[in-house]
C-alpha cells in the first residue's frame, strides 16, 4: 500500500487478532479501541468490510445470531476495531442473550481504551430495542455513539435524509449520526473522518502540510 493510500483510509491495515468469549481474553485495555455494534443482519459486517477495503474481513452471513463473540481488529500496535457481537435477534436462547447483556454491559463500564462505539442499523428500520439499548450504555458510561444508518442505497435520497433527520432528532445529546452504503460506499468519507477522530489519526490534510514542510 502506497503512503499515500494509507493516509487516506488506515483502516486498510486492520487484520484479525481473536474472537473472544469472554472479556478476560481480550487484548490489555490499552491504546484506543472503537467498537462497532449492530443487530444481526442490520449490515454491520459489510460495513466493517467496506471501511477496511477487504472483502471478507468481517464475515458476511444471513445466518442470524451466528457469532457470540467479540472479534478483535488490529489496526496497528495501538490501535483496535472490536466487532461486538449482534445479539438481540429473536432466535437467540434467552439464556445466551441474557449472558451476553451482562458481558456487554461490564463492556461498555470497564474499558478504558474504548474511545467510541459505531452503531449499525438499518436505515428503513432503524432504532429498534437493541439500538435503543446500546445508546442508552454508551449514554450511561459516557462513551460517545455514531450511529451509521446503512443500506442507504435502498433509499431515495429525500427519504434518507428524511430517516436521517428523524434519528437525529430522536438521539441522546452528543450522539451523532450519518447515511452509508456498503454497496455504494456512501458516507466512507464522513466515517473515515469520524472514526480519525476517535483512534486520534491526524487529519490527512495536515499531514500532507507537515509532509510538505519536512521536504
Ligand atoms: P450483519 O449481520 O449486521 O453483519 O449484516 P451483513 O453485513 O451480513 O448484511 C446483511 C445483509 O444486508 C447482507 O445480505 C448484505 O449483503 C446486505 N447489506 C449490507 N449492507 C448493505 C448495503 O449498504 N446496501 C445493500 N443494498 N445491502 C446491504
Amino acid at each position: 500500500m502506497t503512503s499515500e493510500a494509507r493516509t487516506r483510509n488506515p483502516y486498510r491495515s486492520a487484520h484479525y487478532v481473536i474472537s473472544a468469549h469472554h472479556l478476560a481474553q481480550l487484548p490489555p485495555d490499552e491504546g484506543c479501541e472503537v467498537a462497532f455494534a449492530g443487530r444481526s443482519n442490520a449490515g454491520k459486517s459489510s460495513a466493517i468490510n467496506t471501511l477496511t477495503e477487504q472483502k471478507s474481513l468481517a464475515r458476511t452471513s444471513k445466518t442470524p445470531g451466528r457469532t457470540q463473540q467479540i472479534v478483535v481488529f488490529e489496526l496497528d500496535a495501538e490501535r483496535r476495531l472490536m466487532d461486538l457481537p449482534g445479539y438481540g435477534y429473536a432466535k437467540v436462547p434467552e439464556k445466551l442473550r441474557a449472558h451476553w447483556q451482562e458481558v456487554m454491559q461490564r463492556y461498555f463500564e470497564t474499558r478504558k481504551s474504548l474511545q467510541g462505539v459505531v452503531l449499525v442499523t438499518d436505515i428503513r428500520h432503524p432504532m429498534k430495542p437493541f439500538d435503543e439499548q446500546m445508546l442508552a450504555w454508551c449514554a450511561a458510561t459516557g462513551v460517545p455513539c455514531h450511529v451509521l444508518l446503512t443500506k442507504a442505497d435502498k433509499l431515495k435520497r429525500g427519504p434518507a435524509q428524511a430517516a436521517l433527520l428523524k434519528v437525529r432528532k430522536a438521539l441522546p445529546e452528543g450522539a451523532t449520526a450519518q447515511v452509508f452504503s456498503a454497496k455504494t460506499r456512501d458516507g466512507m468519507d464522513r466515517l473515515i473522518e469520524q472514526l480519525n477522530r476517535w483512534y486520534r489519526f491526524p487529519e490527512p490534510d495536515r499531514i500532507r502540510s507537515e509532509q510538505k514542510k519536512d521536504s
